[in-house]
């Protein structure tokens, strides 16, 4: 009884497909830790130290590896790291990319952060903080995932259009390019018109309760998504601020 309770957990753990990640690193000792830590937790890892080939494996839709998540190094040989976030979100690619790098100002993190990776985690890290930290964006990617699909198609509000499925927002007839946090903060005012969000509110719906970061970040999104909305960001009409609230959308 026990030999085949033992037989059929190991069936089973075979046939649930492992989560692929990719990592992108350059250091060989960091790139063998991680791929360590990844591999014990039960991820399938693939690795390059090359930014071109990273690009590469991720642009070509023949690739027998798609990766679910990316774990990527900024300072990187030939492509770097910043530029390969903000190629991929430019042609629409929502996976989720957690950066790791060496650089630790601010301004390095909200770089990152602007050209659409998810998290970001300065090195020298813990191993265990990478394996949470992957664990954590590739559960929420499930949870949208799931979200979406329950979903209407289509958002609208005044001469604002989203479309949820494709990813895709449409202002004033011109279609606009969102990172894909600007593209769940719209998503999620559309959904609750005139609802009033502090900004505590807006982190745990958009970047998950365990995001490490202030509440800078929501104001610095806000700004970025009213140049895009609206027809004149210093007198928005759309994305209000609720002084000694928040935020709320019409
Ligand atoms: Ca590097």
């Amino acid at each position: 009884m026990l030999s085949l309770d033992i037989v059929h957990t190991s069936l089973e753990s075979e046939l649930t497909p492992k989560n692929r990640i990719l990592l992108v690193e350059d250091e060989e000792l960091i790139r063998e830790m991680v791929t360590i830590a990844l591999e014990e937790e039960g991820y399938e890892v693939k690795t390059t130290s090359n930014g071109r080939t990273a690009l590469n494996l991720l642009q070509n839709s023949n690739s027998e590896f798609n990766p679910d998540l990316i774990v990527l190094d900024l300072m990187l040989p030939e492509v770097n790291g910043l530029d390969i976030c903000r190629l991929l979100r430019y042609q629409g690619n929502i996976i989720p990319i957690l950066v790791i790098s060496a650089k630790t100002s601010e301004t390095d993190r909200v770089l990152g952060l602007e050209v659409g990776a998810d998290d970001y985690l300065t090195k020298p890290f813990s191993m265990r903080e990478l394996v949470a930290r992957c664990r954590a964006l590739l559960r929420r990617q499930r949870y949208s995932e799931q979200s979406l699909e329950s979903q209407t198609p289509v958002q609208k509000y005044r001469d604002i259009n989203l479309f949820t499925q494709e990813c895709r927002v449409v202002v004033r007839g011109n279609e606009v390019n969102l990172s894909p946090k600007e593209f769940r903060l719209l998503e999620l005012f559309m959904s609750y018109p005139r609802r009033v969000w502090s900004r505590e509110k807006l982190i745990d719906q958009v970047w998950g309760s365990d995001f490490l970061g202030d509440n800078k970040t929501v104001d610095v999104h806000i700004r970025w998504l009213r140049e895009k909305l609206e027809v004149d960001p210093s007198n928005p009409e759309y994305i209000i601020t609720v002084r000694g609230f928040g935020y709320r959308f019409g």
